[in-house]
C-alpha cells in the first residue's frame, strides 16, 4: 500500500438554522406538514423578488472565520441555470466565481493522536438555496416545497493527501465547529448536513490518480467505509495494470461497496450569471469584527486548553463535540478549576445517569454550581469517589446541594485519627488469624484488614490514613512479639 498516495476531497452542504429562509420570510423549520411553509418567492413564481436574509450571510461569515478563510469584501449571488422537478423555476440562486470566502483551513486532532493537530485546507465557502424535496411513493413522486429556499452553505475542502480515517475526523471536527457556532443542526438524518467525497489513488512520484466521486453517504462512518473500500478498489486496479475510470459511484450501505451510478452524468453548462434581482453584497471590516467579537471559543482552542490541563484526548473530544456538554462544563469552571476532574465527572458519572434516565443534557436537573462543589469536595479528599457518586444521584433526584446531602447521608470522609484507631482496634481484635499470619511475615494479608476497616466505616474512612495507622499498629505488635 505504501507505494500509493491517496488524495481525498470532501464537500459538505449545511442547512443554516436561521429562523427564516434565504430569500423570503417563510419559516425555516424541519418536519412541518408538506407545503405549509411556502410563499410565491420560494415556490418560484414568475415576477417575485428574492430578498437576501442578512442572518444567512452573518452565519456564513462566522463559519468562514472559524475556517480561517479570506472573506471576499465584494461577493454576490449568481444564477445556476438548470431544470429539475425540485427546481421548477429553472435556476438555483448560488455563488460562482466570487464565493463568500475562500483559502482557509481547519485544524483538528485525528483519532488518538494528541501530539499535534492535523490541518486540512478549505478551498471555498459559498452560499446557495436548497431545492424542494422529492418524496418517492408507489404512485409516483411528490414534491415538498418547505425545503425550497432554505439557506445552504457549501464547504469544499482542498484535495488532501490523506487517509479515510483522517477524512472521518475532519468531518467530525467540522461538525463540532459548526455546532459550536450554532449555525446548523448538522443532522445527517434530517438532511441538514450532507456530504459527498472524492478520492484518487496514484503511484508515488507519478502525480495524481484519476478522481472518483462518491455519493449517497448517510453517515460519517459511511464516508470512512466508502473511502476505504474505494481506495482498496483503486489500488487493486492499478496493481493489476488497469486504469481507474473517472466516474461518480454510489455507496451501497447494505453490502458495503461502491457501485457506478446508473445513467451518464452530464457535465452540464449551468450558464452562471450574476443574479440580477440581488445587488452585490459588501462585507466590510466593521461587520466582520462585530461577528468575530461575538463568536464562542472554537473546538480546536477548547481541545488545546483541555490538552494542557491533562485531559485525555477521548474525554476532550467527547465534551468538545457536544457544545451543550461543553457549556455545562464551562459554567462549572466558575466554581472549581480542576478541568480534568470536571470533564471526567461530566462525561462519566453525570452522562451515565442522564443516559440511564433518558434525559437530554439541556434538561439535567443538577446545577453546574452543585456539580462543581461536589467535584471539589471529592478532589479535596473530604468525600470518597464512590460516596461522591451516590451523592450525585441524590442531587439529581432531590435538587439539594452536595454539602447538605453529604451531612445528611453521613458520607463525609473520616480522617480523624482517633476515630479510625478505634475501628482498627476493633478489626484487629475480631481477626486474630489474619493478624497472626501478618506477624509471621505474610505482609500481603494487611490488605484484608484495610478492607475490613473500610467496610466498618461504611467506606468513609480515609484509605491513606487507615493504611498508615494500621501499619503503625502492626509494627508495634511486631516489636512486642
Ligand atoms: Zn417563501
Amino acid at each position: 500500500m505504501s507505494e500509493y498516495i491517496t488524495v481525498i476531497g470532501i464537500e459538505v452542504h449545511l442547512q443554516l438554522s436561521t429562523k427564516t429562509k434565504a430569500f423570503c420570510s417563510c419559516p425555516n423549520l424541519f418536519g412541518a406538514p408538506p407545503n405549509t411553509l411556502t410563499c410565491p418567492i420560494c415556490l418560484g413564481h414568475p415576477g417575485t423578488l428574492p430578498v437576501p436574509n442578512k442572518k444567512v450571510i452573518e452565519y456564513a461569515i462566522a463559519s468562514a472565520l472559524a475556517l480561517n478563510c479570506t472573506i471576499n469584501a465584494n461577493t454576490r449571488y449568481d444564477r445556476k441555470n438548470y431544470f429539475y422537478p425540485d427546481l421548477p423555476k429553472g435556476f438555483q440562486i448560488s455563488q460562482y466565481n466570487i464565493p463568500l470566502a475562500e483559502k482557509g483551513f481547519l485544524e483538528f486532532y485525528a483519532g488518538d493522536d494528541w501530539s499535534h493537530p492535523t490541518r486540512w485546507g478549505i478551498t471555498r465557502v459559498h452560499l446557495e438555496e436548497d431545492t424542494a424535496k422529492i418524496i418517492h411513493t408507489d404512485d409516483g413522486a411528490l414534491l415538498d416545497f418547505n425545503r425550497a429556499g432554505v439557506p445552504l452553505m457549501e464547504i469544499v475542502s482542498e484535495p488532501m493527501v490523506s487517509s479515510p480515517p483522517e477524512a472521518y475526523y475532519y468531518l467530525r471536527a467540522l461538525k463540532a465547529t459548526m455546532l459550536t457556532l450554532g449555525v446548523s443542526t448538522c443532522n445527517m438524518e434530517e438532511g441538514s448536513l450532507r456530504c459527498d467525497t472524492n478520492i484518487s489513488v496514484g503511484r508515488k512520484g507519478e502525480g495524481l490518480g484519476t478522481k472518483v466521486e462518491i455519493k449517497n453517504l448517510n453517515s460519517f462512518r459511511a464516508v470512512r467505509l466508502a473511502l476505504e473500500y474505494e481506495r482498496d478498489r483503486q489500488v487493486e486496479i492499478l496493481s493489476n495494470g488497469g486504469e481507474v475510470v473517472q466516474e461518480t459511484r454510489l455507496w451501497n450501505e447494505k453490502i458495503g461497496i461502491t457501485e457506478p451510478m446508473r445513467g451518464k452524468e452530464e457535465t452540464a453548462d449551468y450558464r452562471y450569471f450574476p443574479e440580477p434581482d440581488i445587488p452585490p453584497i459588501v462585507i466590510d471590516k466593521k461587520w466582520i469584527n462585530e461577528i468575530e467579537n461575538n463568536m464562542p471559543s472554537l473546538p480546536i482552542e477548547r481541545m488545546n486548553t483541555l490538552k494542557v490541563a491533562g485531559v485525555g484526548i477521548q474525554e476532550a473530544t467527547t465534551i468538545v463535540e457536544r457544545p451543550d456538554l461543553y457549556a455545562y462544563f464551562d459554567e462549572c469552571l466558575k466554581y472549581h478549576d480542576n478541568k480534568r476532574s470536571l470533564v471526567n465527572w461530566i462525561i462519566g458519572e453525570l452522562n451515565a445517569i442522564a443516559q440511564k434516565k433518558g434525559i437530554d443534557y439541556s434538561d439535567i436537573p443538577v446545577r453546574p454550581k452543585h456539580l462543581a462543589e461536589l467535584v471539589r469536595t471529592v478532589d479535596e479528599g473530604k468525600v470518597g469517589a464512590s460516596a461522591g457518586k451516590e451523592v450525585l444521584l441524590k442531587m439529581w433526584e432531590t435538587g439539594k446541594s452536595p454539602d447538605e446531602l453529604i451531612s445528611e447521608m453521613g458520607v463525609e470522609r473520616i480522617s480523624d485519627e482517633d476515630t479510625i484507631r478505634t475501628i482498627i482496634n476493633e478489626v484487629v481484635g475480631e481477626n486474630p488469624e489474619v493478624v497472626a499470619s501478618i506477624l509471621k511475615g505474610k505482609d500481603k494479608a494487611i490488605g484484608r484488614l484495610i478492607g475490613e476497616v473500610m467496610r466498618k466505616s461504611g467506606g468513609s474512612a480515609d484509605p491513606g490514613i487507615v493504611k498508615k495507622l494500621l501499619s503503625e499498629k502492626i509494627e508495634k505488635m511486631k516489636e512486642v512479639n
